[in-house]
C-alpha cells in the first residue's frame, strides 16, 4: 500500500535546499524538527586538504562508518554501532524494514545530522573537517521525487551555480535529457511550472540526474531511483543510471529486492544494526532477516518495506 507518511520525501525537500546551496546554519535548523549546529571547520587540522578529494575527483569514493550511533532524541539510539567501509567504486544497498534507519544513515553522510558517537570518513578525511559546499559537490543525491521549481531548465540544473551552457547540455547528454529538452521551442531556456508539472515523471527523473551529472560527485545516493516511472522513459532511465554509476561509489536505499540483485553487496539493517552483509546469492544462502523480506515479496507483500 500507499505510505501515508514518508519521511524520505520530507526530506527530499529539506535536502533540495541543502543541494541548492542554502547553507546558512539558520536555514538548515528551520528545515530540520531539532535545531543542529554544524559548522564549517576554522582550520584544517588534517594534512590532507579535503580540498584534494574534490579536485582530484577521479579517484576516491572510499566511505567509513567509524563505530557510528546516531540518537535524535537523547539515549534512542536509531544507529547503533555501525561500523563498515564501501570500497572507491562499490555500489551497495541498503535494505531493512521501515525505521530500520537506511534515511538516518544518509542524513548522517550528508551532514544534516552529525553521529553521537563515532566518525565517518570520506577517503580518510572525517567529514566534519570537509567544508560543506564541498561535500555536496562530493555526494551527488537523488531522491524519489526531485524538487524542480519554476523557473527554466538550464537553472534547474545548475542551480543557480556557475556552469556553462555546453557543461549542462553535456550532463543533459550524458543522462538522455538532452533531445526532449533540445526539441522544446525554448530549448534550456525553457521556464519550468512549479515542481515541473509540465514533465512527465520520467522527464523529472532525468532532470534531477543531469542535476546530478554536472556536479561529477564522487559518491552518489539514489533512494530506488527508478520506482513508479513511465513505461515510454523506462529504458532512457536505466541506460543514464548505468552512465551515473560508472566508477563511483553507490549507495542505493533499496524498497524493491528484485532491483538490487546485481550491486556488489547489500548491507540489512534492523532496528538501527547492521545484522547481515553479502551479495545476494550469499544473503540468500544464509536464510537470515534479508532471504526472509525477499521470500515475502516475491509473493507480494511489498508493503513490508519501506
Ligand atoms: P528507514 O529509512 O529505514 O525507514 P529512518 O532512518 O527513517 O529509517 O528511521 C530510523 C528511526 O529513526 C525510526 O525509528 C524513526 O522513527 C526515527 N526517526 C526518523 N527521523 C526522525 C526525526 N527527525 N526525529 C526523531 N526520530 C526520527
Amino acid at each position: 500500500g500507499r505510505r501515508l507518511f514518508d519521511p524520505i520525501r520530507q526530506f527530499a525537500d529539506k535536502f533540495t535546499m541543502f543541494q541548492a546551496g542554502f547553507t546558512a546554519i539558520e536555514r538548515i535548523s528551520e528545515l530540520l524538527s531539532e535545531p543542529i549546529e554544524i559548522r564549517d571547520p576554522e582550520i584544517y587540522q588534517n594534512a590532507i586538504s579535503p580540498g584534494q578529494i574534490i579536485s582530484n575527483n577521479q579517484q576516491g569514493g572510499e566511505i567509513r562508518f567509524e563505530n557510528v550511533w546516531f540518537a535524535y532524541k537523547a539515549h534512542e539510539y536509531v544507529l547503533k554501532n555501525l561500523d563498515f567501509t564501501i570500497r572507491p567504486g562499490e555500489k551497495v544497498a541498503l535494505v531493512g524494514p521501515t525505521g530500520a534507519g537506511k534515511s538516518s544513515i544518509i542524513r548522517l553522510l550528508c551532514r544534516l545530522y552529525e553521529p553521537t558517537k563515532g566518525r565517518i570518513l570520506l577517503d580518510g578525511i572525517d567529514i566534519r573537517d570537509i567544508p560543506q559546499a564541498q561535500l555536496r559537490r562530493y555526494i551527488g543525491v537523488i531522491l524519489q521525487e526531485s524538487f524542480l521549481f519554476a523557473g527554466d531548465i538550464k537553472r534547474n540544473i545548475t542551480l543557480g551555480e556557475d556552469y556553462s551552457l555546453d557543461q549542462v547540455k553535456e550532463a543533459a547528454q550524458l543522462t538522455n535529457i538532452n533531445q526532449f529538452i533540445e526539441e522544446l521551442p525554448q530549448s534550456y531556456d525553457t521556464v519550468l511550472r512549479e515542481r515541473g508539472a509540465n514533465l512527465s515523471g520520467g522527464q523529472k527523473q532525468l532532470l534531477a540526474f543531469a542535476r546530478v551529472a554536472i556536479r561529477k560527485p564522487r559518491v552518489l545516493v539514489l533512494d530506488e531511483a527508478t520506482a513508479s516511472l513511465d513505461v515510454g522513459t523506462e529504458a532512457l532511465i536505466q541506460q543514464a543510471l548505468e552512465e551515473l554509476l560508472k566508477e563511483r561509489t553507490a549507495i542505493i536505499i533499496a524498497h524493491r529486492l528484485s532491483t538490487i540483485r546485481d550491486v556488489d553487496r547489500i548491507l540489512v539493517l534492523k532496528r538501527g544494526e547492521l545484522i547481515e552483509q553479502g551479495s545476494h546469492e550469499k544473503l540468500l544462502e544464509q536464510k537470515g532477516l534479508y532471504a526472509s523480506l525477499y521470500r515475502l515479496q516475491m509473493l507480494g507483500a511489498a508493503e513490508l518495506l519501506s
